[in-house]
């Protein structure tokens, strides 16, 4: 049995964004980290992240490294590899949880255990996932060199897709057979420039060309997809946490300062937000730390 002050499951960014301001604060803080970030496809695709602050067109695996190693910089903090399960709330009220053999029983909790991507199953399509597939405009719209964007629609957000990726480039809806655009939405993505392809995908090739059933090869310089969400780690579900219904999936409910509706149980990043990036993953990991931490005395 292992007891600790402050526990965090899940040491990418946002749990090290947590980890880091709770050692800050002079406070024991264990991290539990399974090591599966949502982005590890990027460095397996040699390809990099976009948009964080002073980290733009870094390798993701790097800037979690170099925010691993500031963070073990302080004395305060232990570092555990492996996965966290079993978590609930123990009879003295404290949050408990096991890693293999061990038990965690802590004062305070923070989640930060991310989401996992369900893919459509169109075949070429997941093998090319971080590489020249992608779902946010935000992290990967300005690689497309303001050319060919393929969307392959999925849910209701291809419309989305559809009408603002027209700013990164030249977009394809390709239907699919998923959504059904109505006469409005058709014409919406009309005066967005957006072409609309009826015809199913048979495969993806190349870097990302579209083969249809009917032969055709388009040749686009990447493509979007609308992703299904699941929460990376049951541990939420099994705390009781309450959880909420995003447009891709479902996400842990959380207040402003990230604090769960379960007792001293706070979650941040991915799992805590309806849609994510590495800069809110930071901002929200700070806020659960700051609050996790003024809990212990106001
Ligand atoms: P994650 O990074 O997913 O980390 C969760 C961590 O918790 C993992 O290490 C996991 O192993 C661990 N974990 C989960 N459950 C347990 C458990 N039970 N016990 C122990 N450990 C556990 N964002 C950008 O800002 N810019 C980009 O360019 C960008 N590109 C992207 C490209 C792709 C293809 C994808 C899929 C995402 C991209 N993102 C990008 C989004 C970014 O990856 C996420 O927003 C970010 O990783 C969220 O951070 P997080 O710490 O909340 O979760
Ligand atoms: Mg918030």
């Amino acid at each position: 049995m292992k007891h600790v002050d402050f526990a965090v499951i899940g040491g990418s960014y946002a749990g090290l964004s947590a980890a880091l301001q709770l050692a800050r604060a002079r406070r024991q803080v264990l991290v539990v980290d399974a090591g599966v970030r949502r982005n590890r496809c990027v460095d397996e695709a040699g390809e990099t992240s976009h948009g964080f602050l002073t980290q733009d067109g870094r390798a993701p695996a790097e800037i979690a490294a170099v925010a691993k190693q500031q963070l073990l910089a302080y004395g305060t903090v232990q570092w555990m590899e492996g996965l966290a399960d079993e978590a609930h709330v123990a009879a003295d009220g404290r949050l408990a949880f096991r890693v293999g053999e061990t038990t965690v029983s802590a004062g305070r909790l923070i989640l930060a255990t991310g989401v996992r991507d369900e893919l459509p199953p169109v075949p070429g399509l997941a093998e090319r996932w971080g590489r020249s597939v992608f779902h946010c405009p935000y992290c990967h719209g300005h690689e497309m060199n303001a050319g060919p964007i393929g969307i392959v629609a999925s849910s209701p957000l291809a419309q989305h897709h559809g009408l603002m990726l027209a700013d990164w480039g030249t977009p394809t809806l390709f239907l699919n057979g998923a959504v059904a655009p109505d006469n409005d939405e058709l014409a919406a993505l009309q005066r967005r420039g957006t072409r609309v392809e009826t015809t199913p995908i048979d495969r993806i090739e190349g870097h990302a060309d579209v083969l249809l059933k009917d032969g055709r090869r388009l040749v686009m310089n990447g493509l979007f997809a609308q992703p299904r969400t699941h929460l990376a780690s049951p541990v939420a579900q099994q705390l009781g946490c309450a959880l909420e219904e995003g447009p891709t999936g479902p996400f842990i409910r959380v207040d402003p300062g990230q604090a769960t509706r379960v007792t001293h149980v706070f979650a941040c990043g991915d799992a805590a937000r309806a849609a994510g990036n590495v800069t809110l993953a930071v901002a929200d990991g700070a806020m659960a730390a700051f609050s996790a931490h003024r809990s212990t005395m106001f």
